[in-house]
């Protein structure tokens, strides 16, 4: 259903198919309780469903939602894959930022970066950095490592049979390897890592997932390697995920042993550029990183070491159909500033950074749009180079929004910027 705007809205009206009186008895239906709201896909199409369901909300809550029904996406998908009891949509601004000159083993050349924000300052300063790396040449960028894991967690009887069930998993690592796989036709198991705390026993099976983020991939895998586990050693699952995994909390076995894309981005400043760009020195940029990123950082007892490379992660995410909530692991990047004889060498340190270019939200029109843009919409040609692609993308963005950032903090222009940009 699109109106003249080539947008689609379930604003309802007299468009084709509404009819007044089924949708008031659908209405009646669900004030009743006879029919819930979650059932409404059952008997309408997803347009109508949203719209019937967000009538209800406005009515139960005596909320005006006119701007939440106003979209362009197909919904028909987002309805069965992404969203259940969908009534709309959020707009998020995008901005862009770049040209960024990016000079790595999946993306080369110059990109521009969707950042899906509300922060007044965060475009126009990953922009700023952008076009600092550009001029150096462009940011180097690698992918250290790659694996999605999920951690199930089983009871064992005692210590004796904790151990026990350890030795039997990596005296049959052939056969659950060969049971994961069959669950996929793009995942492949790389390795399984077990934990022993008392009587719990926790395996961190990880995946090579290809273009996938991979959590629902891994964690298909992951039911059947567990059940095999709990029938071949008699230890009890409890949950198919352990908290080892980890997913969606901050925790220092990502950034140590890495999950999803671990990636390593940096560039080289000369002494004209810092003063031509940021305003200031290299000596300054350093003291700045060493006080702030290092010192205070953990001083605070802070797992991320950095400036703010959630940001970065957070809105490139949102753009690009990646799930939000893994920009938690964008935080735990690692800044450095390197004192070097023409200027400094900066760098990002992300080990864990879980992307994907098919499969959760990157189908959805407005975030494969985004995907297009950088190249990387779909799978890769072999399956995972597009993925690959999108993880060096993003940690040169985070690298030039902490170059951005650390220059404002060095130049102490920091608040000046919010003030001028975040504030109208
Ligand atoms: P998915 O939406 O389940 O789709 C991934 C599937 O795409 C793969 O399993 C694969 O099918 C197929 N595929 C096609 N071309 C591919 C290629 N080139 N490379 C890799 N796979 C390809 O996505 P997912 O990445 O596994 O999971 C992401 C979703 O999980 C997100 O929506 C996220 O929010 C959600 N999530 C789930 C959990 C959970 O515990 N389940 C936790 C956190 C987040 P085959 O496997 O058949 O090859």
């Amino acid at each position: 259903m699109a109106d003249d705007g080539g947008r689609q809205s379930s604003s309802g009206g007299n468009k084709p198919g509404y009819s007044k009186d089924r949708d008031e008895a659908i209405h009646k239906r669900l004030k009743e309780g006879t029919l819930k709201l979650y059932e409404l896909e059952k008997e309408l199409s997803p347009l109508d469903a949203i719209r019937i369901r967000r009538e209800f909300i406005e009515y139960e809550t005596g909320t005006k939602l006119e701007n939440l029904g106003i979209f362009s996406i197909d919904i028909d998908r987002v309805v069965k894959r992404n969203c259940e009891n969908m009534i709309g949509t959020v707009q998020v601004p995008v901005g862009i930022a770049g040209p960024l000159m990016v000079n790595g083993e999946y993306a080369h050349g110059s990109y521009y970066l969707p950042l899906a924000t509300t922060e007044g300052a965060l475009v126009a300063s990953v922009n700023r950095g952008c076009s600092a790396i550009t001029q150096a040449g462009g940011a180097e960028v690698r992918i250290l490592k790659e694996g999605m894991t999920r951690a199930p967690v089983f009871a064992a009887r005692s210590i004796a049979h904790a151990k026990q069930t350890v030795d039997w998993v990596s005296g049959h690592l052939d056969d659950l390897r060969a049971a994961a796989d069959s669950t996929t036709s793009h995942g492949k198991l790389i390795d399984i890592m077990p934990f022993i705390a008392g009587t719990s026993v926790f395996f961190r099976i990880n995946f090579d997932t290809k273009d996938a983020m991979g959590m629902n991939m891994v964690t298909i895998a992951s039911a059947k390697v567990a059940e095999i586990i709990a029938q071949g050693t008699g230890a009890r699952l409890v949950a198919l995920s352990g908290n080892m995994c980890t997913d969606k909390k901050p925790a220092a076995i990502n950034g140590i042993l890495g999950r999803g894309r671990s990636v390593v981005a940096g560039i080289a400043l000369s002494h004209d550029l810092i003063s031509q760009v940021f305003k200031t020195d290299a000596p300054t940029l350093f003291d700045v990183n060493y006080r702030k990123n290092l010192i205070g950082s953990a001083r605070a007892g802070a797992m991320g070491f950095n400036a703010h490379a959630a940001n970065v992660v957070a809105a490139m995410f949102i753009a690009c159909g990646q799930d939000a909530a893994h920009a938690i692991d964008g935080s735990t990047c690692l800044t450095t500033v390197d004192p070097t004889p023409t200027g400094v060498y900066v760098s990002v340190t992300l080990p864990s950074l879980p992307v994907g270019t098919v499969g959760g939200g990157t189908s959805i029109d407005t975030q494969q749009e985004c995907l297009k843009l950088l190249g990387v919409a779909g799978g890769g040609t072999p399956p995972g180079t597009n993925a690959k692609k999108l993880a060096e993308i993003i940690a040169c963005g985070v690298l030039a929004g902490e170059l951005s950032l650390l220059g404002a903090l060095a130049a102490q222009h920091l608040a000046h910027a919010h003030q001028k940009l975040g504030r109208g």
